[in-house]
């Protein structure tokens, strides 16, 4: 057998291992289990490309990611690596011909789509091939719970029971510690020795502001801070996507769309482009990134609020692999909140998937809305303690938190009245006006200017009354009602501020946070 770190040279040319690859690589080439938990650029590849070569037979890999099977073997050939893939986008030809280089034993790696382990006929494939390792890659799939849920990843379980004697690696950059409870339990990795590495990613620049004017605000971002640099805009529609894109382009900037709604031949011209060419940048849905290797992406923007804070935290991991100083940047408003209660409310799942997903929802918020380090609270969410970065928006101009309890009760007070005088119910733009004491035609049409609340908000501009009321829905003192208006209802929680119980506390929007001085690399 040669020796990994001989395999690392001579195959990979690299110096040395990085972070626990060397431990982890030992484990598997003994014939142990392991659950690698390694952010993106960690370098989780090598954990199980190496063994694969070291140990006797074909490492097979199980990925979710089809679309890069091709350019994934297509690298290992340039490195003189014998690898080949097995998906659906195959014909019965080309797959019996890995079939037969899988079973002469000439295969170094194997990639697998998790959908080919339901066949018969695949396992028995395996039962007769020398296998050396079995690698289950984006091992986060098997939670039912979590953001990429692939249901043919809970069949994994079939590894362990078929072949026991092989070792199996399961891998992931996205786990708390319940999501690494779950891949342990079900994919029965009971034995396994746990990696788990440092989320931190030291060069990323985390910044969360407020959205006015999204557009201008991206522009001003790409031009002040990255102009000519390679990023990614993430947005939640297709719709927007091309909109951004347009408007980029528009505006001198090399920008290209990407999304599950264009024709595959464009989608894999824009991602081959984005991978080749310098200072593209790419917009693009979530559809866009898994399993994406380019080292300089400069920028990771998001013009919507993710989902969850894994999501967040793997898509600005696209930025800075190369471990130059980057920027994860976030634009999120009050209709970002209000649209995505109002979809957890309208999607099909039961009320445990609901439950969960408001969860997931609120974890971001908290993250959206804290007056402490980014930082701090990213990694706590993974379980990671960790002192003020130093290179985040709020370390860098830390935020007022203030007492917003009066306005909170004049918001929420007005929307009582409403609905126990009248049995209205309205949108935040609609009580704002009444707030501001505005003149507006609903207004004198539904005559609120008689409402004891009307014109009682001149305290606060328009914005601020915004980010108050965003702040309410995120703390739970405010609810989207069920109507699916996106009209704004109070919640039990909101009882005890009204009669004075209890204060809130906001946060007041810092000034813009620009080319400050960032923490160099490393
Ligand atoms: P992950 O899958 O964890 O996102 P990759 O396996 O794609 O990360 O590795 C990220 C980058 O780091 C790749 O370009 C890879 O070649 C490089 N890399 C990984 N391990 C090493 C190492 N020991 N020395 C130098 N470069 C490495
Ligand atoms: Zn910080």
């Amino acid at each position: 057998m040669p020796a990994p770190l001989e395999v690392l040279h001579r195959v990979f040319g690299y110096a040395g291992f990085r972070g626990d690859q060397g431990a982890i690589i030992d484990r598997v080439v003994g014939g142990g289990d392991a659950v690698v938990l390694m952010p993106t650029g960690g370098g989780k590849s090598l954990c199980y490309q190496i063994p694969a070569l070291v140990r006797q037979g074909t490492g097979v890999v199980i990925s979710p990611l089809i679309a890069l099977m091709q350019d994934q073997v297509d690298a290992l050939a340039a490195l003189g690596v014998r690898a080949a893939f097995l998906n659906s986008t195959q014909n019965p030809d080309e797959r019996r011909l890995v079939e037969q280089e899988l079973l002469a034993g000439e295969l170094d790696l194997l990639y697998l789509a998790p959908e080919r382990l339901k066949l018969e006929s695949a396992r028995e494939l395996f039962d007769r091939a020398p296998i050396a390792l079995f690698a289950i890659d984006e091992a986060h799939c098997v939670s039912q719970w979590g953001h990429d849920f692939r249901p043919d990843y809970l069949g994994l379980s079939v590894l362990h029971e078929r072949w026991p004697t092989v070792p199996r690696i399961a891998l992931t950059a996205t786990a708390t510690a319940a999501t690494r409870h779950e891949i342990v339990e079900r994919l029965e990795l009971q034995g396994a020795q746990q990696f788990v590495s440092s989320f931190d990613r030291p060069n990323i620049q985390y910044r969360i502001e407020p959205k006015n004017q999204p557009l201008a605000q991206l522009l001003q971002l790409i031009r002040t801070e990255h102009p000519g640099d390679a990023g990614i805009v993430y947005c939640l529609s297709r719709a927007s996507v091309e909109k951004t894109a347009d408007a980029l382009v528009a505006e001198g900037i090399p920008a290209l769309p990407y999304h599950a709604g264009l024709d595959a031949g464009v989608r894999a011209r824009n991602q081959a482009r984005f991978l080749r060419e310098d200072g593209i940048v790419m917009v693009a849905t979530i559809a866009f990134g898994m399993g994406i290797d380019k080292p300089d992406v400069r920028f990771v923007a998001h013009l919507d609020l993710p989902k969850s804070v894994e999501g967040y935290y793997q898509e600005t991991g696209r930025a800075g692999r190369d471990g130059l100083p980057s920027t994860a940047w976030l634009a999120y408003g009050l209709q970002d909140v209000v649209q995505q209660r109002r979809m957890i409310q309208e999607s099909e799942g039961d009320a445990a998937y609901k439950r969960r997903a408001s969860q997931h929802l609120d974890a971001m918020l908290a993250l959206c809305e804290t007056v402490e380090c980014r930082r701090v609270q990213l990694l706590n969410y993974f379980g990671q303690a960790s002192e003020p970065c130093g290179n985040c928006d709020t370390c860098l101009a830390p935020p007022e938190a203030w007492d917003g309890t009066v306005p909170a009760q004049k918001l929420l007070s007005t929307i009582v009245r409403l609905q126990r005088e009248r049995n209205q119910r309205f949108g935040a733009g609609h009580l704002i006006d009444i707030l501001l004491g505005r003149d507006t035609e609903r207004i004198r049409q539904q005559r609120h200017d008689e409402l004891r609340t009307y014109g009682i908000g001149g305290e606060l501009g328009e914005q601020e009354w915004r980010g108050v009321v965003r702040q309410l829905l995120a703390q739970g003192l405010l609810a989207v009602n069920t109507d699916g208006y996106g009209t704004l209802v109070i919640t039990e929680a909101s009882a005890s501020v009204l009669d004075g119980s209890r204060t809130v506390s906001l946060r007041r929007e810092p000034e813009r946070v620009a080319k400050q001085k960032k923490r160099s690399a490393g």
